[in-house]
């Protein structure tokens, strides 16, 4: 399924729930997180609707790839200098609450309010 009309972020994919956009492109989309564990706090997700890691298979390596080394160019430019962390819920024990693929990017000068 490449759109799901039930996920939060297939939404905010489709423009029907809004977004503070970081970066888009054909395949990907960033934005800042609503709920901030740290001073800057972003979610890189493909478009196209993957449940979790637990549905990737190695013809998503590219696009796995791609939202990793997307990261640093981001961080660079929302000015985050001083490192920066990468988490991917998976699962319910896993921690994940929304359903779509989404690697999580933290950064910004400590304290943070989580992580
Ligand atoms: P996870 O626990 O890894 O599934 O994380 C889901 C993340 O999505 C949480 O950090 C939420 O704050 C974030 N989130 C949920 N709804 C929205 C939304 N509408 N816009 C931006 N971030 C959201
Ligand atoms: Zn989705």
């Amino acid at each position: 399924m490449n759109h799901d009309p039930h996920c939060i972020f297939c939404k905010i994919v489709a423009g029907q729930i809004p977004s503070k956009k970081v970066y888009e492109d054909d395949d990907l989309l960033a934005f800042h997180d609503i709920n901030p564990w740290a001073p800057v706090h972003i979610l890189i997700v493909p478009k196209r609707h993957i449940t979790s890691m637990a549905d990737v298979t190695m013809d998503d390596q590219a696009l796995l790839g791609r939202m990793l080394a997307l990261s640093p160019r981001l961080m660079r430019e929302l000015g985050v200098g001083n490192g920066y962390r990468h988490v991917i819920n998976t699962g319910a024990d896993g921690g994940q609450e929304v359903m779509h693929l989404h690697l999580h990017v933290f950064g910004g000068p400590r304290p943070w309010k989580k992580g």
